[in-house]
């Protein structure tokens, strides 16, 4: 017989397979030797009070054999000589699933990515990290995997359409993730083991029949009626198939600036913008797990905070325990941070973005002196770009960004000095209400003392506030019919994934590129 049953247990009770067990039996009334087994469905923590219980959902196998049951495999179709091709711009998470998809459907996808592939591009992100120089087409957003790669891998989203959610963990699965991913409440992979993992998926779209090219940028459109005809790349050439995939992230400014100079149209998408926050994991782990010290039950705690400050949303975003906040950055004069973590998520800080709203106003009042059109769909993209160049001045040159306590921050004060942190190219003490602008820096104040009222601890000096975090999603949308998905003025292309405006994180964008896939199977199949 088998029992679906939840468990409360203390941390050190489910790390254990044999307590696990002997707890079912007491909650069935059963003998010990008469639970077989089980299978976990759902795992979470709760920590709000000072006894911290993990709540474990399973079925548990009953005097029957347990048995392990087999990893669900997707079937891909040999694609060598299929009947249809698409041409997928970008190797991001919307990309590749796009492409796996596809193949799924017996449709051959032909990626073209600006960047170098997961192994290479791993040099560029040293020489950025030791050196401070970017690579502009192979870096933390550039390359094979897109800006997933060399993140922390959380694959939590708010989307919550949950059959297509276990889809993809369950095809991250199948490319080498751990099958924890399956049931933790709030799975994550690792910056360390993303890339195995996506190596496999190249390896796979290649040995059925799907091409991947690194290093070719596309440039350019041929344009013909309401279609696009080909695609050129950087080195001249083009390229051309029956639909086209546009999935170049959130990054591509390049790329919305030639859609608006071919009057294809696009819309400005507010976003939000702010900075990356380091605490002490510790001081994190004291704060959630109201103790001393975690133990070794536990994991590196997390956090997630949101509050309204003058009628405009200021919230915490990507938090990594146990993490490095990576400079992020596209080119050699703005400054960009994220964070990522390795899977054991095992560094001294926690780091989290903290963001303000932005809207049109905002953006417009920010970007007055350049004379912008205030309807210009590129509104948000210049805004974000103006920061991002202030930043960088802001700072000490080659990512050394510009930083400061955070009390002092609240403060209005410069920081004397700064405490130990992760960022690897630097940081230097500044004054941030001179990188940030008025509306930021004034939320962003309110808020963390709002913040340090339901964490208490959080609002500290041993907190370190780093410019600029910018990238959070995109600040363009590029429309799709609501029917067909494809561009309103172009029937054979599809703008998909974070960069066109429907997505935001690893999960929704791998989603967002099943789905563009689906459509097409179902079009070329009519
Ligand atoms: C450091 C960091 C950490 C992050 N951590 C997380 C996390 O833990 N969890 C999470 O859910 N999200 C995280 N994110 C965000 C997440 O990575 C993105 O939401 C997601 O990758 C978006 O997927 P995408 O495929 O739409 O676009 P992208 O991943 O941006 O991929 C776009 C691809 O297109 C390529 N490209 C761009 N222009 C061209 C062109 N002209 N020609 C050819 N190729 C082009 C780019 O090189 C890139 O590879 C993180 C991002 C960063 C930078």
């Amino acid at each position: 017989m088998q029992q679906k049953i939840t468990l409360r247990l203390t941390p050190e009770e489910a790390a254990s397979n044999l307590h696990i067990q002997q707890k079912i039996a007491q909650q069935l009334s059963l003998k010990p030797s008469a639970v077989t087994g089980f299978l976990p469905s759902k795992k979470s923590i709760d920590a709000r009070s000072k006894q911290i219980y993990v709540n474990l959902s399973l079925t548990a196998f009953i005097n029957e054999p347990f048995h392990q049951p087999t990893p669900h495999a997707f079937v891909y179709q040999d694609v060598h000589q299929a009947t249809h091709k698409v041409i997928i711009i970008g190797a991001g998470p919307a990309g590749l699933f796009a492409a796996l998809r596809l193949i799924e459907a017996g449709i051959q996808p032909i990626i073209f990515e600006r960047g170098k592939d997961v192994k290479s591009r791993r040099r560029d992100l040293a020489a950025l990290n030791k050196s401070g120089v970017v690579n502009s087409e192979s870096n933390y957003c550039f390359g094979e995997g897109g800006a997933g790669t060399y993140s922390d891998g959380k694959l939590y989203t708010r989307s919550n359409k949950r059959g297509d959610i276990n889809r993809i963990l369950q095809v991250f699965v199948q490319f080498g993730a751990t099958g924890q991913i399956l049931f933790d409440a709030h799975p994550h992979i690792g910056t360390n083991k993303l890339p195995q993992i996506i190596t496999a998926m190249r390896e796979k779209i290649i040995d059925c029949g799907g091409k991947v090219f690194f290093e070719k940028k596309v440039v350019d459109f041929e344009l013909q009626n309401n279609n696009i005809n080909g695609i050129i790349t950087a080195d001249g050439s083009s390229h051309h198939a029956d639909a086209y995939i546009l999935a170049t992230g959130h990054s591509a400014r390049d790329i919305f600036e030639l859609l608006y100079k071919k009057q294809i149209q696009i819309e400005a998408k507010p976003f939000a913008l702010g900075v990356r926050v380091e605490h002490p994991q510790q001081l994190i782990d004291r704060i959630q797990y109201h103790c001393d010290a975690r133990g070794e039950f536990l994991p590196p705690a997390s956090y997630s905070l949101v509050d309204q400050v003058n009628q405009r949303g200021v919230f915490s975003f990507c938090m990594c325990p146990g993490g490095i906040i990576a400079p992020a950055a596209t080119h050699p004069e703005e400054l960009v941070v994220n964070g990522w973590s390795p899977s054991k998520r095992n560094n001294p800080h926690a780091n989290s973005g903290m963001v303000v709203e932005v809207t049109a106003a905002d953006a417009i009042k920010a970007t007055q002196h350049l004379n912008i059109d205030p309807t210009h769909p590129l509104l948000f993209m210049y805004f974000q770009q103006l920061v991002e160049r202030n930043a960088y001045q802001s700072g000490g040159g080659n990512f050394v960004a510009p930083a400061s306590r955070m009390v002092d921050f609240c403060n209005n004060r410069i920081s004397t000095n700064l405490p130990q942190n992760s960022y690897l190219p630097g940081l230097l003490a500044a004054d941030l209400r001179t990188v940030l602008p008025d509306f930021i820096a004034e939320s962003l104040s309110k808020g963390f003392a709002a913040f340090g009222k339901k964490m208490k601890g959080y609002f500290t000096n041993e907190a370190v506030v780093v410019a600029t975090e910018s990238r959070t999603s995109s600040p363009v949308r590029i429309p799709r019919d609501p029917d067909t998905l494809a561009h309103p003025q172009l029937q054979n292309f599809y703008p998909c994934g974070e960069g066109a405006g429907y997505a935001g994180g690893i999960v929704s964008a791998a989603m967002d590129g099943e789905r563009i896939a689906s459509i097409l199977q179902a079009k070329f199949k009519s």
